[in-house]
């Protein structure tokens, strides 16, 4: 058997925690500048305050203040998973976390005017893209909206309802009709970037709901062309029809790969007991997809033979691309207003279920 199938990454979640700065509105609320959380990365710890006299301790992968860069975050949290994405392995990067609390910031930031603000999409496509040959490989990319149980295309909005396949022999996720666009360089990435944010805000002002109602999801396909060491099992079943292509023991394979980078809806309670109709409804499809997704971490973190995917169209569109080889990260955002306290809480509670 060859090395690479052989070493598997722990299917577990790692999760970081990220603190917002504090914005005007935070300055105005809080009068006596108290965060509600205080971050201790050295210990990988984090204090929630439940009061001025009490606190509960947190513990996570990483914490990053809110003096953290961009870079930083990506070394740390996406950089890692970019690399065993071009080692062959499918991987997955999502953030989560109140609307307002910097998930896009942090993953699709496009840092035009300031390229040190890019934010993890941009930051994973330069590392595909610095690591791969265009004459021998490819990196391809799609890039989704999911509302309400129906995905659209972000790069031909006109697309909408795109159904999710799944190949029951190798259990491969698809999704027929979506647009894949091949990246030439950097610059065209970051112009289907900003297609797809455009069309993102367009499709939203239609259905007059807020992008941080939806998912965006970024899948980057990656096809690479290596010279791997096989042993003579694998050299004499395939020497038959391919001896013109070996070299010694280097074969030539085509690695296949996928990162998908998420941009996860606000993960804030809406106040149901207000809302009725549509308002409701959506409601009920956030919660569906970030609570079924909440089981599967909690699923991969203990270990169980089961991940729950089923559930919701997050969950199956994730469905290869985290437990088993797969390596994934989530990224926790956070504010530090004691306003939000409650909501801070809940998030901070998500991410405990991966530990
Ligand atoms: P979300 O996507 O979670 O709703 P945003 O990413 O839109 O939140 O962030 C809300 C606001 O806070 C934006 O104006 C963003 O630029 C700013 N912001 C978020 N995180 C940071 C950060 N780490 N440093 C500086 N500004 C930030
Ligand atoms: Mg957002």
């Amino acid at each position: 058997m060859n090395c690479a199938l052989i070493f598997v990454y722990p299917g577990r979640v790692r999760v970081a925690v990220r603190l917002r700065p504090r914005n005007a509105e935070d300055l105005l609320s809080d009068a006596d500048f108290s965060d509600c959380v205080e971050l201790q990365p050295e210990l990988k710890r984090l204090k929630l305050r439940k009061n001025n006299w009490s606190s509960e301790s947190y513990r996570f992968d990483e914490l990053f203040t809110e003096t953290a860069s961009q870079k930083r975050v990506y070394d740390v949290v996406a950089k890692p998973v970019v690399e065993s994405v071009l080692n062959g392995y499918n991987g997955t990067v999502m953030a989560y976390g109140q609307t307002g609390t910097g998930k896009t910031y942090t993953v699709g930031r496009l840092g035009k005017d300031d390229p040190s603000e890019r934010g993890i999409m941009v930051r994973a496509l330069e590392g595909i893209i610095a690591n791969t040959s265009p004459a021998s490989d490819s990196v391809e990319v799609s890039y989704l909206q999911l509302y309400m149980e129906s995905i659209q295309d972000l790069l031909a909005p006109e697309k909408t309802n795109i159904p999710i396949n799944e190949d029951p022999k190798t259990g491969e996720v698809s999704l027929p009709g979506a647009t894949i666009v091949k990246v030439q360089d950097l610059d065209h990435f970051l112009q289907l970037l900003q297609v797809g944010e455009t069309n993102r805000h367009a499709a939203n002002t239609k259905m007059n709901t807020e992008s941080s109602r939806s998912h965006a999801i970024l899948t980057v396909y990656v096809r690479r062309s290596v010279h791997e060491k096989v042993n003579d099992e694998i050299i004499s079943r395939e020497k038959g029809n391919r001896s013109d292509l070996f070299d010694g023991n280097n074969v030539p394979i085509v690695r296949k790969s996928k990162l998908l980078i998420v941009d996860l809806a606000g993960s804030e309670r809406i106040d149901k007991s207000g809302s009725e109709g549509p308002l409701l409804e959506e409601a009920k499809f956030i919660n569906l997809s970030l609570s079924s997704l909440g089981k599967c971490i909690n699923a991969l973190a203990e270990n169980s033979p089961h991940i729950p995917t089923r559930d919701s169209k997050l969950t199956r569109l994730l469905r290869d691309s985290f437990g088993g080889s797969a390596r994934t990260s989530l990224i926790i955002t956070i504010g530090p207003s004691a306003r939000h306290r409650a909501e801070t809480a809940s998030t901070i509670m998500f991410g405990q279920r991966a530990m």
